[in-house]
């Protein structure tokens, strides 16, 4: 089954995906990561992604279903996976619904809504480890040593498109895209909504409750 994590930018879709993933055993597979590690391998993807990454635009469809379809053949991801960024407009979801519909893989959607004067906030206190990826937030979130990341000690840093200006263009160009898909989910009775704005672990418990309402579960 394929559980559709849905948010905008800054809605904590990337911390939550990854703490449901790990209590259930399911894949956490981000599109955001992929188009990350393919820049940071200096392929020819992410060199086609890149500019629209740090301009705060959708990647083409093309390449990011791609992506995606290539990423979900691979073993792990053959039972429970956890879609975290995609889909993120109406033909990336007609595209998973389509590269499902033979096997009959159920697609489940849960958005974390967050208001948008949230989100920017949110996105511009962001900070990444350079080394494992792990997400902090100068305010809600802080490491216990300021700019070092506490799981593995590495610098941490401000994410491109978490600049001021890109964080502005990202929402904008964005949040109506996001709209049509939860639309899209919520006409075929495949969308739960979840309240995200509290403490992480109360976040956390809400989604694992929805997750299970759908056969999500641990
Ligand atoms: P994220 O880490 O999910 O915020 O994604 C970072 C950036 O990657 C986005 O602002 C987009 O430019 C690009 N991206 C991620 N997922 C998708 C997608 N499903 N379709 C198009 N572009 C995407």
């Amino acid at each position: 089954m394929i559980l559709v994590l849905l948010g905008a930018p800054g809605a904590g879709k990337g911390t939550q995906a990854e703490a449901l993933a790990a209590a259930t055993g399911a894949a956490h597979v981000a599109t955001g990561d992929l188009f990350r590690a393919e820049i940071a391998a200096g392929s020819e993807l992410g060199r086609s992604a890149a500019s629209y990454i740090d301009a705060g635009r959708l990647v083409p469809d093309e390449v990011t279903v791609g992506m995606i379809s290539a990423r979900l053949a691979q073993p792990d991801a053959a039972s429970r996976v956890i879609l975290d960024g995609f889909p993120r407009n109406t033909a990336q979801v007609a595209a998973l619904d389509a590269a499902f519909a033979a096997s009959g893989r159920a697609i489940s959607a849960i958005f974390l809504k967050v208001d948008v004067g949230i989100l920017t906030a949110r996105l511009t206190g962001r900070r990444v480890c350079s080394s494992c990826g792990r997400s902090f937030h100068v305010e809600s979130r802080p490491p216990a040593v300021a700019g070092v990341c506490d799981a593995c000690g590495a610098a941490l840093i401000t994410r491109r498109d978490d600049a001021p200006e890109t964080v502005a263009a990202r929402l904008a160009n964005q949040l109506s895209a996001l709209d049509e898909v939860v639309e899209n989910y919520r006409s075929s009775g495949r969308l739960q909504v979840v309240e995200g704005v509290g403490e992480i672990a109360a976040i956390q418990a809400r989604l694992a409750t929805a997750a299970r309402a759908v056969g999500f579960g641990s």
